[in-house]
């Protein structure tokens, strides 16, 4: 993360400071040598949070164990580690609800926090059907894992909006946060846990969750891939209607822990059960009795989608761009970061180049928005018609385009980009009046060398096509620019 977030990350007011008591309860979390005493102590203080810790103690979720009629007794029962971690649960998430951060009309807060408790029930279910230990730091590595989201809300609201308002899911915003501020909101969550002293193994889940995941996780599950997939997890149980959040649920589920759709519903049913609990210590509904059949019917889905065909036909639909059949935002992301991955670790060039349509406004005045639609339509035609199967032709947004040609080193991809540029230019589009459209687009280039390390990352490479993009609007348009290093 660069200095000057860092700082102002550090120099905030806008973030609710923490309560005394939780404090004090970190405190203790990093005190190795922590006395039962005192931990009983500071928690009476609160009156509040003792009722909330005596009710999860003895709610279903700590189901086997005798029932606490005093905090005494619940530290004894569940042992101090667990009590502190539900302590700070519970005093984060009520400072934050209490004090939705001031200026915020980005974010609806409590929605914000009704997903980040889905994602900490998401978490602990995870891990404690895969028989992890330490099931409340679960919960709470998956509870604060998007703070960052709410310190860059903090920080820099006007700034923040536009990247938040225009980025589709989660991933994309992460992506967005990078592109725009250099630091995602992983890097973002992880300063200002370390800033309140959260133990570290807590904090890095921030980190950690939002990594690409490594193949030798799968075999061993554990704080950071399930937190990475409760993510997913508590996205399909607030909204399971929505085919992607399925499929990013499967996806995520195989890659990071190597479950199947069974497991998941095992889990997904398993949460439904903890709902009461969770939602009367937190004062949140999720859902009404009434709504509970509904969602395990959609939730049953899940088993229907045992077959990788399934998937894979579910995946097809969720990839394309609902107008123009290019593949959409949410592919080149994934895309982008897996080819420049292979590229880097292989020495295989890589280029992408980033199309945008030349005075696109005037034509939507001139011929109306409906032939505009009809002129995207055909320019994705035109454009999918020319390039080889391994390559992607992403909407990137509005009337940008992205290209992404793996294993084409620059003077192939020149060839590439001037036969588009002649096809656009040769095709001319019959309105229904039978007037003959005609448009141009601007081309900008930039290409991963073999064995040569021009980019850190994915996002360098394309805000290096994206200035090559630019200059070529600058020099009048309708023209090629490849980036170059200066
Ligand atoms: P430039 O040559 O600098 O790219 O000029 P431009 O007019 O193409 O660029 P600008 O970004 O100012 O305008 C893009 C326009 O594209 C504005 C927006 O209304 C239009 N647009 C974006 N998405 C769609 C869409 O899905 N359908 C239609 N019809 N128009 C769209
Ligand atoms: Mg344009
Ligand atoms: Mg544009």
């Amino acid at each position: 993360m660069n200095e000057q977030l860092a700082n102002q990350l550090r120099h905030c007011k806008t973030l609710p400071t923490l309560p005394a008591i939780a404090v004090k309860v970190i405190e203790l979390a990093n005190d190795p040598d922590i006395n039962l005493d005192d931990l009983c102590k500071y928690i009476m203080l609160d009156p509040a949070l003792s009722a909330k810790i005596l009710k999860m103690a003895n709610s279903p979720l700590y189901k086997s164990r005798r029932s606490a009629s005093n905090i005494r007794q619940a530290i004894s029962i569940l042992g101090t580690h667990t009590i502190i971690v539900i302590a700070l649960s519970f005093s984060l998430t009520n400072t934050f609800i209490r004090n939705p951060i001031k200026g915020n009309g980005i974010i609806d807060n409590t929605q914000f926090w009704r997903r980040a408790i889905a994602s900490a029930l998401a978490c602990r279910t995870l891990g404690e059907k895969l028989g992890l230990r330490f099931v409340d730091d679960l919960f709470l590595a998956g509870l604060l894992q998007d703070i960052g989201i709410l310190a860059y809300i903090a920080i820099m609201p006007d700034e923040y909006e536009p990247v938040y308002t225009s980025s589709n899911d989660h991933d994309a915003l992460l992506m967005n946060e990078r592109l725009t501020f250099s630091s995602g909101h992983d890097e973002v969550g992880y300063a200002l846990l370390k800033q309140w002293h959260i133990p570290d193994h807590i904090a890095l889940t921030c980190i950690a969750s939002h990594c690409q995941p490594e193949p030798q996780m799968a075999s061993s599950p554990n704080l950071y891939s399930c937190a990475a997939v409760s993510r997913y997890l508590a996205e399909y149980f607030l909204t399971p209607s929505r085919p992607e959040n399925l499929i990013n649920l499967i996806r995520s589920a195989r890659a990071w822990l190597d479950i199947d759709s069974e497991t998941l519903l095992e889990v997904f049913n398993a949460m439904i059960e903890a709902l009461d609990s969770i939602g009367d210590l937190f004062e949140i509904t999720f859902y009404t009795p009434a709504e509970i059949a509904g969602i395990l019917d959609e939730a049953k889905e899940l088993l229907a989608l045992q077959t990788v065909t399934k998937v894979k036909e579910l995946e097809e639909k969720t990839q394309h761009d609902g107008l123009t059949g290019a593949m959409n935002r949410k592919f080149f992301d994934e895309t982008i970061q897996r080819e420049f991955h292979l590229s880097s670790q292989h020495q295989f060039p890589l280029t992408i180049v980033m199309i945008d349509i030349d005075h696109f406004k005037k034509i939507n005045d001139t011929y109306g928005h409906v032939a505009g639609d009809e002129i995207l339509t055909s320019f994705s035609g035109i454009i999918v018609k020319q390039i080889r199967e391994e390559d992607s032709f992403c909407r990137y947004g509005g009337e940008e385009f992205a290209l992404i040609l793996p294993g084409t080193p620059p003077d192939a991809a020149r060839n590439i980009t001037r036969r588009l540029k002649d096809a656009i230019t040769a095709h001319s589009i019959k309105t229904d009046d039978g007037t003959e459209i005609r448009i141009t687009a601007s081309f900008g280039v930039a290409s991963c060398l073999n064995g040569i390390p021009c980019f850190k990352n994915p996002i360098d490479l394309i805000k290096a096509a994206d200035s090559a993009l630019l200059e070529a609007k600058k020099a009048g348009r309708n023209c090629i620019v490849e980036w170059k290093q200066s």
